[in-house]
């Protein structure tokens, strides 16, 4: 089979590697489509992010949906030839946050296409994947396998929105519209928020939010656009700061209602200068969040039947071998959104 391997910064290349065969309580899945993540980015741009670098070759990718192929024993719960999403997270299950149900915490996690522990795990931007039987979601027949390759991003962005109260009859603001900002905007939706906003510094992502049904879409590179919202000390009940940039959490801090949340999906820099004070005397919660739980299948579920319709934030797709573009077009925020790579 054919691997896109990332040797070092923009040191791509197409290798041969062996299929993989599937041992006990294992699936060998044919993959279909990869979406390139902020985190694949990183990896391939500047060879990681934060104190995580690629110290060996890798096989990124970590948003995976494909189509079962073989079986290995013991496995009755799924059919060869299943359209399935990939979790390409596999926690020990055994450790203390894994027995207590939080999982995305498992202090042993073998995550997809992930340099955090070495040897690194590698991701599936590949032909064949073999995962656990549980980690192959089974996806309804409406939505394509492209919109299951959103499955992983989803799930992270449900979980944000589990991390914040209540959003039913709130006004919610997203900052930083990419991928997980537009995908948060969603998840925040269908969990019956009354009206959301966003920002960007790009105006492509603006304009997506507005045809998604934003109430106010803000270019903040340009300064006092939203003097209104920091009225009566702030205008908003929840924010979800998706950009990871210290000006929106400065922003979110200055926008966010008294007693409101704020709730950090994007990784900010290790030091970030921001007037604090604010959020104490406000009472301001502010909630990290990481990963997902339950909140795959989930994702699964909500993309499957288009209850989230995830295709409006799919701007174009690669075949493999050009992984090279697909890593500069996805660069490209004026063009990109999410940017999938094509292996079936
Ligand atoms: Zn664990």
């Amino acid at each position: 089979m054919k691997a896109v391997v990332l040797h070092a910064p923009h040191n791509l290349m197409i290798e041969d590697r062996p299929i993989p065969m599937p041992g006990e309580g294992d699936v060998l899945v044919r993959i279909h489509r990869g979406g390139i993540c902020g985190s694949d980015m990183h990896y391939y741009h500047h060879g990681g992010f934060g104190t995580v670098r690629i110290k060996s070759p890798m096989v990124p990718g970590h948003e995976l949906s494909g189509i079962v192929e073989r079986l290995g024993a013991g496995v009755s719960s799924i059919a060869v030839g299943t359209a399935v999403a990939v979790n390409p997270s596999l926690a020990c299950g055994t450790c203390s946050f894994c027995v207590k149900g939080m999982s995305r915490h498992c202090s042993d996690m073998r995550f997809m296409g992930s340099a955090m522990r070495t040897p690194h795990i590698d991701g599936g931007f590949r032909e064949y994947v073999v995962v656990r039987a549980t980690q192959a979601v089974p996806v309804g027949e409406m939505a394509g396998l492209e919109e299951a390759a959103c499955a992983e991003p989803l799930a992270v962005c449900l979980h944000a929105v589990s991390q914040a109260p209540d959003l039913r009859g709130k006004r919610v603001l997203v900052t930083g519209f990419g991928p997980i900002g537009a995908l948060t905007f969603l998840a925040a939706r269908h969990a019956g928020a009354d009206a959301i906003s966003a920002t960007d510094i790009a105006d492509m992502p603006l304009e997506l939010a507005k045809k998604l049904g934003a109430e106010a879409a803000w270019n903040v590179s340009a300064a006092d656009v939203m003097e209104e919202e920091f009225r009566d000390r702030g205008q908003f009940d929840v924010v979800f700061e998706c950009s990871g940039s210290p000006a929106a959490m400065r922003l979110a801090i200055g926008v966010t209602k008294p007693s409101g949340t704020i709730v950090q999906v994007g990784l900010l820099p290790d030091e970030i200068k921001a007037a604090f004070n604010p959020m104490i005397t406000k009472e301001i919660t502010f909630r990290g969040t990481f990963r997902f739980d339950s909140e795959f299948d989930l994702a699964v579920q909500l993309i499957s039947d288009r209850t989230i319709d995830v295709r409006p934030i799919i701007s174009r797709t690669f075949p493999f071998e050009r992984a090279d573009d697909a890593f500069a077009f996805a660069r490209d925020r004026q063009q990109a959104i999410k940017v999938m790579l094509e292996f079936a």
